[in-house]
């Protein structure tokens, strides 16, 4: 009786065993698969008996063998549990991922723990791994991570014109201000306003105005370096942070952009529409006590093209010490 009682339990053990939905391995001191349960079974397509006694490595080249053999052998000598996660090695095993809600991970993401197996010696002859098909977890993460990111875009760009909106442009150039002030370099701040622009909405409708917001800030980006920041500051009013860029160089940047501005003309329904806009130039300077005097130069300097004709170029330097 007793001993139908055993061979039962043995019979559940086995059946257990080979249905839990981990993956179970014993491998031996010489890193040879000594035991395989049917979830590696299911997921290597390689039954028991083809991988009993063969040498892990060659049965899967893919597994990174100096890290999984320095793993395990701090399991061997030290007799501690050791663990792994998908964050730090995706998976252990390369297995296809079937599951059909996160189809979107090719490989299965796998956490394992490594346990030691002692013998009747108390000796870690073998150790066992257990392997946990994690790819849900590792797909949701991924997907709020993704999301997060795209998040953080939306919320830093002007949806009309998808430049820097103007609470992150204002950031980077606070951080700028910071940087030159340190390091003694030269980055010059320039803004513009398009010139005259309530005439465009008050004669072609508000959805020209904004083709025309859309049409300059395509003609803007296409002039920009990749470390320059351009940001929408306003309704119809833009600054660009050019970093590294003496007056001189400004000045440059500043009639290629206002003449291109001038000769291409935003097209809406059968007009043609040409804009100009007028600008101001500051470079960085210790005089400024933070960043916003620096946009505040800038902006006079602006003002200044405005009050004597707009559709021109002013940097803040030629004209403070006027008035
Ligand atoms: P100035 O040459 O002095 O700059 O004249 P202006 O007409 O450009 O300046 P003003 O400040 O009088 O008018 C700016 C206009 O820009 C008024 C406002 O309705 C319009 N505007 C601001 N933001 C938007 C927008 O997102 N879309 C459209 N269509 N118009 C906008
Ligand atoms: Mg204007
Ligand atoms: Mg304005």
């Amino acid at each position: 009786m007793a001993a139908d009682l055993e061979m039962n339990e043995i019979h559940w053990l086995m059946d257990m065993f080979n249905t839990v939905d981990v993956g179970l391995v014993v491998l031996d001191r010489d890193y040879k698969v000594c035991v395989w349960n049917g979830f590696m079974e299911n997921h290597s397509g390689l039954l028991p008996s083809a991988v009993k006694d063969k040498d892990l490595f060659d049965l899967f080249p893919a597994i990174d063998e100096k890290w999984f053999r320095s793993k395990s052998e701090s399991v061997f000598v030290l007799k501690n549990r050791s663990f792994t996660i998908w964050e730090q090695q995706p998976y252990i095993f390369r297995f296809k991922n079937y599951r059909p809600i996160t189809g979107k991970a090719d490989y299965m993401y796998q956490n394992a723990t490594f346990i030691p197996l002692t013998n009747t010696m108390g000796e870690v002859s073998h150790i066992c791994i257990i392997l946990y098909d994690v790819t849900d977890v590792a797909v949701n993460k991924k997907e709020l991570e993704e999301l997060n990111k795209k998040l953080e875009q939306v919320s830093q760009t002007d949806s009309l014109t998808q430049l820097a909106n103007r609470g992150h442009w204002e950031g980077t150039l606070r951080q700028e201000f910071l940087r030159v002030k340190r390091s003694g370099g030269c980055s010059t701040l320039l803004m513009f306003d398009i010139d005259h622009f309530k005439k465009i909405n008050d004669e072609y409708g508000h959805s020209c105005g904004d083709e025309s917001l859309r049409h300059l800030s395509n003609l803007l980006r296409t002039t920009l370096r990749e470390t320059d920041v351009a940001g929408r500051y306003g309704g119809e009013e833009f600054a660009v942070t050019l970093l590294d860029t003496d007056k001189e160089g400004a000045f440059v940047f500043a009639e290629r952009l206002r003449v291109l501005i001038e000769t291409n003309p935003v097209k809406y329904k059968h007009f043609e529409i040409t804009m100009t806009v007028s600008i101001g130039l500051a470079g960085s300077s210790n005089d400024f006590k933070n960043h916003e005097r620096w946009i505040e130069a800038a902006d006079k300097a602006l003002y200044q093209s405005k009050n004597t004709g707009r559709n021109k170029v002013i940097a803040y330097e030629d004209i403070k010490n006027d008035a």
